[in-house]
C-alpha cells in the first residue's frame, strides 16, 4: 500500500514533523489506498497553522486563496498536481445549506475526521517510517469498504441537513465504486432530497461530471430518479419516464438514454453526455401514437434543450458546444449501398473531421442502448473507412488547391467579397465531385464564374447550399420515419 504514496507526499509529510507538527494522510486518498486503487490527489491534515505551512514549504512553493484553511503546495509534477494541507478544522451549523456559517479550527485529528461526509472518507493513516503505518480508523470506515457500504459519519439526517451535496456525493461514489448505500444513509436521501435546491451549481455540477465518467454512470443516473433527485436536478430527462417510442424501439425515451449512457464506448465527458441526452427532446416532438410514432426535428430541439440543461451544470463553453454539434448531428443517415462519398465529405464538412469519430461512437452508443440493434456494426467500420478515405478530399475552402491570392494573381480580381463567393462556389463543386480540386481546373472554373457579378454568384452557392439541406432535411425525415 505505502508504494503507491508518491515520495513528494511522503516528504511534505516529513517536513511537518520535523517542526514539531502532526501530519496525517486523509479522506479520498487513505480510502483508495485501502481499496487498492490509485488515488486521484493527496490530502494531508495537520494541526499546523496556515501561516506555519506556508512557513515551512516557503511562500513560492504554496498558495493560499480561500478561507477554509487548505494552503496547496506546488509540485511542479503534473500527474501530482497540488498537495493539499489543511489545518484540522469543523464547520458550524450550515443555514443556508450551501455552505458552513463559519469553520473553525479542531482541536484534534478525531474532530476533522468527525466532520467529513462518509466513514470511508473519514480515516487517516499515519506514516511513522516508510514500512510502518498505522490506519486511524473511528468510524470504521475500513469495515463498511469491506462491506462495500456507502454510510454517513453520525446521523444521516443530520449530515444531510447541514450539507445537501452529500446527498449527490453518496450516488457519485456508489456510481464509481459500485459500493450500495446503506439503508438509514439511503432513507435520509429520500427524505431530504428537496433540499438540493439549495447547493449551488457549481458544486453539483462537479458530481455530476463525476457520475457521468464513472464506471456505472447509468446505475448512478437512475439512482438520483429513485431518490427523487432527478426531478429537480434534470425534469427534462425525467419527462421521458414511461414515454414510449415506435416499432423501432421497445425502451421507453427515459430507460433507452440510460442505456446509450451505459453502453456508450467512449470514457469522454461529451460523448457520454451526449449519449445521455441525445433523445431528450423526444417527448416534445413525439407526434402520434404507437407504432407509428415520429419524433421530427427532436435532434435539433434537443440541442437547444441541452445547451441550457449544460450551462445550468456550469459545464465549459468548450463542452456545450461539443455536445450541442454531436446531438445536433446525431441523426446523420448511413447506408453503405445508397450513400455517396460525396455526402460523406458534406457530413464532414457540417461537423469536422475532429468530430467525426465521437458521432460515431454516439451512434454506436445510440444502437447498442435501442435494445433492438438492426444497424449492422459492418456500417459503422464502412463508414470508418469512407471517413479515411474522403479525408484528404476538398471538405473546407482551405482544401482548394487554389486560394484567394491565385484568384487575385491570375483573374486579377481585386480583393473583396467576389474572392470569397467564387471560392464558395468551387468548394460545393469540389465537395460533389474531388476531382475538380485540380489548380488548372480551378482556375479554368473561376474564369467563367468571374463573368457573373456577386450577386449572382451568392445565388450560386447559396442554391448549392439549399440543395444539401433539402437532401439533408429528406433524408432526415426518412430516418425518423425508419427509427
Ligand atoms: P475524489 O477521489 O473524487 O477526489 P474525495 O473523497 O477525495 O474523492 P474530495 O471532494 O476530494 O473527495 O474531498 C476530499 C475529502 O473531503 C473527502 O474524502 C471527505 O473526507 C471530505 N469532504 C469533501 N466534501 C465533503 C462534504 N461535502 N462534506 C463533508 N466532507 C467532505
Ligand atoms: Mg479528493
Amino acid at each position: 500500500m505505502l508504494k503507491k504514496i508518491p515520495s513528494l507526499v511522503l516528504s511534505a509529510l516529513d517536513k511537518l514533523k520535523e517542526s514539531n507538527f502532526e501530519a496525517y494522510l486523509v479522506g479520498g486518498c487513505v480510502r483508495d489506498l485501502v481499496l487498492d486503487i490509485p488515488p486521484k490527489d493527496w490530502d494531508i491534515a495537520t494541526n499546523a497553522k496556515p501561516e506555519e505551512i506556508i512557513k515551512i514549504f516557503g511562500s513560492e512553493n504554496t498558495f493560499y486563496e480561500n478561507k477554509f484553511f487548505t494552503v496547496g503546495i506546488k509540485t511542479e509534477n503534473p500527474s501530482l498536481g497540488i498537495i493539499e494541507v489543511t489545518t484540522y478544522r469543523t464547520e458550524s451549523a450550515y443555514s443556508d445549506k450551501r455552505r458552513p456559517d463559519q469553520v473553525y479550527f479542531a482541536s484534534n485529528l478525531e474532530e476533522d475526521l468527525g466532520r467529513r461526509d462518509f466513514t470511508m472518507n473519514a480515516m487517516a493513516l499515519d506514516l511513522k517510517s516508510s514500512e510502518d503505518f498505522a490506519l486511524i480508523d473511528p468510524f470504521e470506515g475500513k469495515k463498511d469498504i469491506e462491506n462495500k457500504l456507502i454510510k454517513t459519519v453520525g446521523s444521516a439526517e443530520k449530515r444531510f441537513g447541514e450539507d445537501a451535496l452529500r446527498m449527490m456525493r453518496a450516488i457519485r461514489f456508489h456510481a464509481q465504486l459500485g459500493f450500495r448505500i446503506e439503508k438509514n444513509t439511503l432513507e435520509a436521501i429520500k427524505k431530504n432530497s428537496q433540499d438540493i435546491k439549495h447547493v449551488a451549481w457549481e458544486r453539483i455540477g462537479v458530481e455530476f461530471s463525476k457520475i457521468i465518467l464513472s464506471s456505472n454512470p447509468a446505475e448512478g443516473i437512475d439512482l438520483l430518479r429513485q431518490t427523487n433527485l432527478l426531478g429537480y436536478l434534470l425534469p427534462e430527462l425525467a419527462q421521458g419516464i414511461g414515454v414510449s417510442q415506435n416499432h423501432h424501439h421497445i425502451h421507453s425515451v427515459y430507460k433507452h438514454s440510460l442505456l446509450s449512457l451505459k453502453y456508450c464506448p467512449s470514457p469522454k465527458l461529451e460523448v457520454r453526455l451526449a449519449a445521455l441526452f441525445h433523445d431528450i427532446a423526444k417527448p416534445q416532438t413525439k407526434q402520434g401514437q404507437g407504432k407509428q410514432a415520429t419524433f421530427y426535428n427532436h435532434e435539433y430541439l434537443g440541442a437547444k434543450i441541452v445547451k441550457n440543461i449544460l450551462r445550468r451544470f456550469c459545464f465549459s463553453t468548450e463542452i456545450i458546444n461539443k455536445v450541442f454539434l454531436l446531438i445536433a448531428n446525431h441523426m446523420f443517415y448511413y447506408n453503405p449501398e445508397e450513400v455517396t462519398e460525396s455526402s460523406v465529405r458534406k457530413l464532414i464538412r457540417k461537423v469536422g473531421l475532429e468530430n467525426m469519430q465521437d458521432l460515431i461512437d454516439l451512434r454506436i452508443a445510440d444502437r447498442l442502448g435501442s435494445g433492438t440493434p438492426k444497424a449492422k456494426p459492418y456500417k459503422l467500420r464502412h463508414l470508418e473507412y469512407i471517413i479515411e478515405k474522403v479525408s484528404q478530399d476538398p471538405i473546407s475552402v482551405k482544401m482548394l488547391k487554389i486560394n484567394g491570392n491565385d484568384l487575385q494573381k491570375n483573374l486579377h480580381i481585386p480583393p473583396g467579397p467576389k474572392i470569397g463567393a467564387i471560392l464558395e462556389v468551387l468548394l460545393a463543386e469540389a465537395i460533389e465531385d474531388p476531382k475538380l480540386n485540380d489548380s488548372e481546373k480551378l482556375t479554368k472554373r473561376a474564369l467563367e464564374l468571374d463573368k457573373q457579378d456577386l450577386t449572382e454568384l451568392r445565388q450560386l452557392a447559396k442554391n448549392k447550399i439549399e440543395e444539401e439541406k433539402e437532401k439533408d432535411d429528406s433524408i432526415i425525415k426518412k430516418r425518423h420515419w425508419v427509427k
